[in-house]
């Protein structure tokens, strides 16, 4: 089985007591190893809340999402976060790098979670660092960092494990194109190279057309565009 990421009949309603909003309604979906695929939809349908279920940060309504072939809707709080670390990187549209640590504790940060010893987990982020261009600013702290670079540094954070899927929401939204550019280029070199399926929610045509495929949410489903 090569699919990484499987959706089946996904429904989720937020509700707030008094009243119900459905948002997704049986929404299928599956990625397989490798793949690069963009999620448009308006502003409102539902695109962060299912990066959210996809990433076990909420429990489906209704339906069941699978990891690497495992039930992530079965799993308790704690089993589910594990699952998280071990399989899912996440791009914000806000980089969300710890302000008080430099760029190199930031994206060593993930293997120190997954018990990796601190030399290695420093060795391994520097050279990511490195290779991405940003060597001669691994100690600065995110303040001292120019917004392209905080969210390549936050790029190379939601690699340095090497996932089976990275899952960004709007990961470019608050870039110049320049910079926009250059973190996509990154996000698609990191998925060529590490194999690494990618689910990229934007607005933006450019980065939609990168990826092997665009699909529309509306309506609480997904099309081909
Ligand atoms: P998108 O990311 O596509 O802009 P969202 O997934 O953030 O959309 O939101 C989808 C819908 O769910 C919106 O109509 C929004 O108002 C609603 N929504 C989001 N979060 C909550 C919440 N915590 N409680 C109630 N409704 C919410
Ligand atoms: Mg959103």
């Amino acid at each position: 089985m090569n699919s990484i990421i499987q959706c089946e009949n996904l429904s989720y309603s937020y509700d707030d007591g008094n009243h119900q909003t459905s948002v997704i309604k049986g929404l299928n979906l599956s990625v397989n190893k490798g793949e690069s695929i963009a999620i448009l939809g308006q502003s409102g349908s539902g695109k962060s809340t299912l990066l959210n279920l996809i990433g076990g940060m909420d429990k489906p309504t209704q339906g069941t999402v699978f990891i690497n072939g495992k039930n992530l809707t079965a799993l308790d709080e704690q089993s589910a976060t594990l699952m998280r670390a071990q399989n899912l990187g996440f791009v914000y549209q806000f980089h969300h790098l710890l302000k008080d640590f430099s760029a190199l504790d930031n994206v060593a940060m993930p293997l120190l979670i997954g018990d990796e010893q601190e030399k290695n987990a420093q060795k391994n982020a520097a050279a990511l660092l490195d290779q991405i261009g940003l060597g001669h600013r691994t100690n600065h702290r995110p303040s001292e960092l120019s917004g392209g670079e905080r969210q390549r540094v936050a790029i190379a954070r939601a690699l340095i494990t090497k996932p089976h899927c990275v899952l960004a929401d709007e990961p470019t939204g608050n870039l110049d194109a320049q910079n926009a550019e250059a973190a996509l280029e990154l996000m698609l070199r990191l998925n060529q190279q590490q194999e690494t399926a990618l689910i990229v929610v934007t607005h933006d045509n450019n980065v939609a057309n990168k990826m092997n495929r665009v699909l529309v949410l509306k309506n609480g489903v997904l099309n081909e565009s």
